[in-house]
Parts: C-alpha cells; sequence; structure tokens
C-alpha cells in the first residue's frame, strides 16, 4: 500500500493500532475496529474514512491536518465528520476553518464538540469514551474507552426468562452495566499524580 506518512501497525488483544507519533513533529492514531482516530497532526490517507476523531490538544503537531481530514471527506461525498477536543480550544478550532473556508473556497463540513475531564461520550451501544484529565503546558484531555455490558444483577440470577421478561416489562432495571476499559491514550501529559 502507498503512504503518504509514515505509519506503524500493531495487533493486540483484537485491536489493530495504526499511526504514528514523532515529538513535536507529528501524532495521529487510529483504531479501526473502534471506527476512531486520536489526534490529527498529520493524516494517512485512507484514515480520512473514519467519522469520529478524538483531539488531545490543540499543539500543531496533533491538530496540523484538521482541514485536510474534514475537506477530505467533503471531497469524498463522506459523511461531516464528529470531531471532539478540549473544550477551550472549539471556538478557534472552528474559527481555523473557517478561515481555510476563505481561503481554499471550499466548504468544511464538521462537528466540533468540546470536552471536559470526566465528560463521557456514547460511541455506540457498546462502546463510550472517557475525557481524562491530563497535564501539559495547554488546556488538554486523554480519552479512555469502555467495553460496556450489561449484566444480569445477582438478586434476579435464578429467575427463568420469562420471569425476568415480565420484570423488564413492567419496568424494573434487571441489569447494571458493567465497563471494561480497552484502550486509554493521553496524548502528551506530564505525570498525572499531581492532578
Ligand atoms: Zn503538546
Amino acid at each position: 500500500m502507498v503512504e503518504n506518512v509514515p505509519c506503524l501497525k500493531h495487533q493486540h488483544d483484537g485491536l489493530t493500532i495504526e499511526g504514528y507519533s514523532r515529538a513535536a513533529v507529528q501524532t495521529c492514531w487510529r483504531v479501526n475496529e473502534l471506527k476512531l482516530l486520536f489526534d490529527v497532526g498529520v493524516q494517512p490517507w485512507d484514515f480520512m474514512g473514519t467519522p469520529t476523531l478524538f483531539i488531545s490538544h490543540a499543539h500543531l503537531d496533533h491538530i496540523a491536518a484538521l482541514p485536510a481530514y474534514v475537506s477530505r471527506r467533503r471531497m469524498m461525498k463522506m459523511e461531516p465528520p464528529v470531531i471532539y477536543l478540549p473544550d477551550s480550544a472549539v471556538d478557534t478550532a472552528w474559527d481555523m476553518l473557517q478561515n481555510f473556508r476563505k481561503l481554499d473556497r471550499g466548504s468544511m463540513p464538521c462537528e466540533l464538540v468540546g470536552l471536559l475531564p470526566g465528560d463521557e461520550t456514547d460511541l455506540s451501544r457498546e462502546y463510550v469514551v472517557t475525557a481524562l484529565p491530563t497535564r501539559h503546558t495547554i488546556d488538554s484531555v486523554g480519552f479512555v474507552v469502555h467495553h460496556r455490558r450489561h449484566k444480569l444483577k445477582p438478586e434476579f440470577q435464578d429467575l427463568s426468562g420469562p420471569e425476568i421478561r415480565d420484570l423488564k416489562g413492567a419496568g424494573t432495571e434487571v441489569t447494571t452495566e458493567m465497563r471494561i476499559p480497552i484502550v486509554a491514550y493521553t496524548g502528551d501529559t506530564l505525570s498525572l499524580i499531581h492532578i
């Protein structure tokens, strides 16, 4: 496959981590099975097919290819991407995209969503992303992707299927949610001990 930028690949426990990170130059990652990207300092061509992007902070080596990502998806007639980034960076990132619109004369369809540490984002019924506090020279967040499973509450474990169905039908919450962390991405951060 022809690549426009360096790209490493590692498979672990059913997930394929692809991308590249070099301090102060470029950072970008994709987890294809989860259909999400982390950071966009540069962008391998085929990463544009992934519709959800989490940006840890607005340093140039983590955000420089944002206009290219949004614009390429529009040109390829893909859905506008949803881009999560630190809350304080949203307005300026939006202005930056609008300035590119003036320069390029192409529209920049996307949704920018601000995150604060502790915010939760549902990727799907199965996966949820939590924003973590990180420590850097500008506002930043890290991310943990959790796999969400619903487990029958212990008090209902001896009941039959129809009995459980009846309880559910009557509005009883019969399951509890279990969350298993499967991927964490911190971006640039110092030790978190003092947060
Ligand atoms: Zn940085």
